[in-house]
C-alpha cells in the first residue's frame, strides 16, 4: 500500500529529527504542532508571550505526550516584539521555524489596529531577522484566508487576493509581502499557510475575540444563547485542526529551491453556512447532552470587515506537498464536540 506523504513524513522524522521552533506555542494551533512534533520524537522549542495562550495549554500537552516527551520540549516566555527575545531563541540551534504568534481577530484588530500591527507585522518582521540572521533555511508561517478581502471570486485560488477588508488582513497580507522580499533578498526559504476557519481541540472559547466555534460549543454546552452575526448564510470553509498541523509539518521539510516563497491555501474545500454549521455543532453536541438538542439563535447584526463567504481551491498545496486532509468537517466536529463536552463538563462540576 503506498504511504501518504504525511505518513512519509512522520516515518523520515521518527528517524531523523529536526530541531523546530514554535511561536505561539502556547495558543490553540501552537500547542497542537507542539503535541504532534513532541509525539513524533522531535525536540522542540516553543515561544509565548501568553498574550491570547494558556499555560493550561502547555500543561495539557505535557500530559497527553507524557514527561519523556516532554522533556525534549523547552518553553520560553517572550516577545516577539522583542527583537533580542527573537535573536535568543533561535541562538538555541533550529532547523525549522513554524511561526504561529500573532493577534487574532478581524474585530480586535479594527477596535485595536496598532497593536496587531506591532505583533503580526513588527513582530513578522523581528522574527523573520532573526531567522535568516541565524541561517534559517525554512520559515513556515500562519498567513490567513483574510488576504482574500474583498475578491468575490470562488473558490479562492492563491494567484488573486483582494483588497484587505481589516487591519488584521492588512497584516497578514504585509507577513506575505516581507516573505518574498526576504527570500529575494536574503535567499531565506518561507512558506506562507493561508488557514481558512481552524477549529479543534484548545481553541479558546473565552473572551470578546473568540471565534465562532469555539464559543457555540461552550455556550450548548452551558446552555447560553447562542447568537449569529447577520443572517446565517455567510459561509467559510472550516478547517480541523490535525489538517492544519499536517500542512505546517509538510511545509516545514518540503523541497524548494533556495529563495522560493509560496503561500498556500490550508482548509478542506467544503463550504458551510452559518446555519449550517450551527445544526451539524447543536446535533453533535445532544449526542452527549440530549438537552441542546432544542437549541435555537440569535440573529444580530453582521459584523464588520466580515468576508460574505469563502471557499479554498486547495489544489496547489495538494500538489506541490502531497497535502491530503484527514478530517472533513463533520469528523473534526464529531473529535470536537467530545473534546468541549469533556473539557467543559468537568470544569463545571
Ligand atoms: P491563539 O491566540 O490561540 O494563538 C496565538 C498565540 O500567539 C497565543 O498563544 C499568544 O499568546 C501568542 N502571541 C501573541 N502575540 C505574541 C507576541 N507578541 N509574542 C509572543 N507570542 C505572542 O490563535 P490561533 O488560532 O492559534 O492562531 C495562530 C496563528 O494562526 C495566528 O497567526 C493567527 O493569525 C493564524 N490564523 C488562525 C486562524 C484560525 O482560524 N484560528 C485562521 C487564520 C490564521
Amino acid at each position: 500500500m503506498d504511504l501518504s506523504a504525511f505518513e512519509e513524513l512522520k516515518l523520515e522524522l521518527r528517524e531523523t529529527p529536526r530541531r523546530w521552533l514554535v511561536t505561539g506555542a502556547a495558543g490553540f494551533i501552537g500547542s497542537n504542532l507542539l503535541e504532534t512534533l513532541l509525539r513524533l520524537g522531535q525536540p522542540v522549542l516553543a515561544l509565548d508571550n501568553l498574550a491570547t495562550g494558556h499555560r493550561h495549554n502547555l500543561d495539557d500537552v505535557r500530559s497527553l505526550v507524557g514527561e519523556d516527551a516532554w522533556a525534549r520540549c523547552e518553553f520560553i516566555e517572550g516577545d516577539i516584539r522583542d527583537q533580542e527575545a527573537c535573536r535568543d531563541v533561535l541562538s538555541h540551534g533550529v532547523d525549522i521555524v513554524l511561526h504561529q504568534a500573532a493577534l487574532g481577530s478581524v474585530p480586535r484588530s479594527i477596535a485595536d489596529p496598532v497593536s496587531t500591527h506591532e505583533c503580526n507585522v513588527s513582530g513578522f518582521v523581528n522574527m523573520l531577522t532573526a531567522a535568516k540572521d541565524a541561517g534559517i533555511k525554512r520559515f513556515v508561517y500562519a498567513s490567513s484566508s483574510s488576504v482574500y478581502g474583498d475578491d468575490p471570486n470562488l473558490p479562492k485560488v492563491e494567484e488573486r487576493t483582494g483588497n484587505p477588508l481589516s487591519p488584521y488582513a492588512a497584516s497578514k497580507a504585509m507577513n506575505e509581502t516581507y516573505a518574498a522580499v526576504f527570500g529575494r533578498t536574503y535567499g531565506i526559504q518561507t512558506i506562507g499557510l493561508r488557514y481558512f476557519n481552524v477549529f479543534g481541540r484548545r481553541q479558546d472559547p473565552e473572551g470578546a475575540y473568540a471565534a465562532v466555534m469555539p464559543k457555540w460549543f461552550a455556550s450548548l454546552i452551558r446552555d447560553e444563547e447562542v447568537f449569529i452575526n447577520g443572517d446565517g448564510e455567510t459561509s467559510r470553509d472550516f478547517c480541523y485542526i490535525d489538517n492544519v498541523v499536517q500542512a505546517n509539518l509538510l511545509a516545514g521539510v518540503a523541497k524548494m529551491e533556495s529563495d522560493d516563497s509560496r503561500a498556500y491555501n490550508v482548509a478542506c474545500g467544503e463550504r458551510t453556512t452559518l446555519n449550517e454549521l450551527f445544526s451539524l455543532i447543536r446535533d453533535r453536541v445532544a449526542v452527549e447532552l440530549p438537552e441542546a438538542a432544542t437549541r435555537e439563535v440569535v440573529y444580530r447584526d453582521f459584523r464588520p470587515g466580515d468576508v460574505r463567504h469563502s471557499l479554498a481551491d486547495t489544489r496547489a498545496i495538494v500538489n506541490d506537498l502531497g497535502y491530503a486532509p484527514s478530517h472533513s468537517v463533520g469528523e473534526g466536529l464529531a473529535e470536537t464536540s467530545s473534546w468541549y463536552v469533556e473539557k467543559m463538563k468537568s470544569t463545571m462540576q
